[in-house]
């Protein structure tokens, strides 16, 4: 072990350190802090927010790279421990500094002010009040894309996309989007013009003190360590891992809701059992870090949808509900209930079949974005087009169409594909997971959820960001990434519940 490489990987873990507590500081934020406490918030973070682009950016790193990629016995087997984190960190160095620092003030003034002009046109369903800052938005984009840079076979929203889904590119999302989204506007069409299932478990009225308590114990008994970690209320849930001995969940109620509640609880979860299960020998090291955005999403899903949308899981959770909550639904209703495909306007309302056509909306809109054949003026018009096209609605309203989501208001373009993409790994991981395992039913059914928690502890969440995603998917499964198995899971599923 050379000096060079244990100076990067100290300074590398110092830095962690000070953005793990820049995590507490937005967890206290959205779940505790009183309002009063927003200035002193904004300080605190902007401060630390300064320091680890300092330390982040320093030309030392760049020189400690340079000593450690010259050292063969560092970089000769490139899934060594020194090898992956040395090109993840390479990546991190490179991605920090090619973006000079007035470009970097610029997004991010623009992208303030162009969020309050965003909040205010979807208040006034006005997409003019927003359209010149969403012109700001995508001319800095590009401008961004162009210092990353991109290959002459890659395309601007491939080096935004980098940022989010290493290695992803829009031409391979494509080729796994274009025929899923052909057989999903099928599945979704016949499923319209089936016979519904029933919807009777959509107005149960419950206090939240019982949901809470009974959420935290589907939670626990899913396999969140609550020895480390905790779970607590907030308008938009999320999980913030600061470390694997400490990992916050969050999540939200309303009355008459309870089992959105619940799968909003149980996708967090997920996420919070891969922060979890991050090996704290590598913490602060990109080895101790989740892979990307797609696969900490496939986790979630998994928990989510194979899990908490499954009938076996409710044949053993339906006398719990019974049981602590006096919900005299049955099984069958419950899985029915949670299993509706209803095509409708707002994505994060949207069903676990109809959610992925939203998503390829704004994947093909952004790409031609990026590519320059789309101008902000020509969104509402090519956003309604498609809904009428891939989910048969008519959008009313640009707030409830185009201006929806805030991440293109934020300069975030090339993100949305990581929600579909975590749909097509959690399905594609968890074909492999029934061959591994044995009955997984029969598991759910007398709620042991110990063995599929164990092996994605030892095959996925240990190797943190050991391997690029297209890699851990190949050398989970066997098989490139493919839109098949969530195709053959949401056909399974969904076609014999509508009777069809
Ligand atoms: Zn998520």
């Amino acid at each position: 072990m050379t000096s060079a490489y244990e100076e990067l990987i100290a300074t590398t873990k110092e830095t962690s350190t000070l953005r793990s507590a820049m995590s507490v500081l937005g967890w206290d934020q959205r779940t505790k802090m009183p309002p009063g406490g927003v200035e002193q918030r904004s300080n605190q973070l902007a401060l630390l927010a300064k320091l680890t682009h300092e330390r982040a950016t320093d030309p030392r790193i760049g020189e400690l790279l340079a000593q450690c990629e010259a050292d063969k016995d560092l970089t000769a087997d490139p899934h060594s421990d020194s090898a992956a984190n040395i090109r993840e960190l390479r990546r991190a160095y490179d991605r920090a500094t090619k973006l000079p620092s007035d470009h970097v003030e610029e997004n991010a003034r623009t992208h303030a002010i162009a969020e309050h002009h965003w909040e205010e046109a979807r208040a006034k369903k006005d997409f003019s009040l927003f359209e010149p800052w969403l012109e700001k938005n995508i001319g800095l984009a590009r401008t961004t894309a162009g210092f990353y840079g991109w290959e002459s076979d890659e395309e601007p929203w491939d080096a935004l996309a980098e940022g989010y889904e290493r290695g992803m590119r829009a031409r391979q999302v494509d080729s796994v989007f274009v025929p899923l989204r052909d057989r999903l506007q099928a599945l979704v069409s016949d499923l319209s013009s089936a016979r519904k299932p029933s919807t009777s478990i959509h107005d149960i009225t419950l206090p939240t003190d019982a949901q809470m308590s009974f959420v935290t114990k589907i939670s626990e008994a899913i396999g969140f360590d609550f020895s480390r970690g905790r779970i607590d209320t907030t308008v938009h849930p999320f999980c913030s891992g600061f470390h694997p001995g400490d990992v916050r969940i969050t999540t939200r109620f309303s009355d008459n809701k309870f089992f959105d509640s619940l799968a909003a609880t149980m996708h967090e979860t997920g996420h919070g059992i891969y922060e979890q299960g991050l090996l704290p020998a590598y913490n602060g090291t990109p080895l101790g870090r989740a892979v990307s955005l797609g696969i900490h999403e496939s986790q979630s899903r998994m928990w989510e949808n194979f899990v908490g949308r499954s009938r076996a899981f409710w044949t053993w959770c339906q006398p719990l509900v019974a049981n602590d909550l006096g919900i005299t639904a049955s099984a069958d209703d419950i899985y029915a209930g949670m299993n509706l495909v209803d095509p409708s306007f707002i994505r994060v309302e949207a069903d676990e079949a109809t959610y992925n056509l939203h998503i390829m909306v704004r994947f093909e809109l952004e790409r031609a974005l990026m590519n320059g054949d789309l101008g902000a003026a020509d969104v509402p018009h090519e956003w309604n087009r498609r809904y009428k096209e891939y989910l048969g609605v008519d959008v009313p309203d640009d707030a409830l169409g185009c201006l929806q989501d805030v991440h293109w208001s934020g300069g975030s373009f090339g993100y949305f594909p990581t929600y579909t993409l975590g749909n097509i790994y959690a399905a594609q991981i968890f074909e492999k997971i029934r061959e591994d395992i044995g009955d997984v039913d029969a598991q759910f059914e007398r709620g042991d959820f110990g063995p599929l928690k164990g092996w994605l502890n030892e095959n996925l969440h240990r190797h943190g960001g050991r391997y690029i995603p297209s890699e851990l998917c190949e050398r989970l499964t066997g098989k490139p990434l493919s839109a098949d198995a969530l195709l053959r899971h949401l056909e399974g599923k969904l076609r014999p519940l509508y009777g069809l």
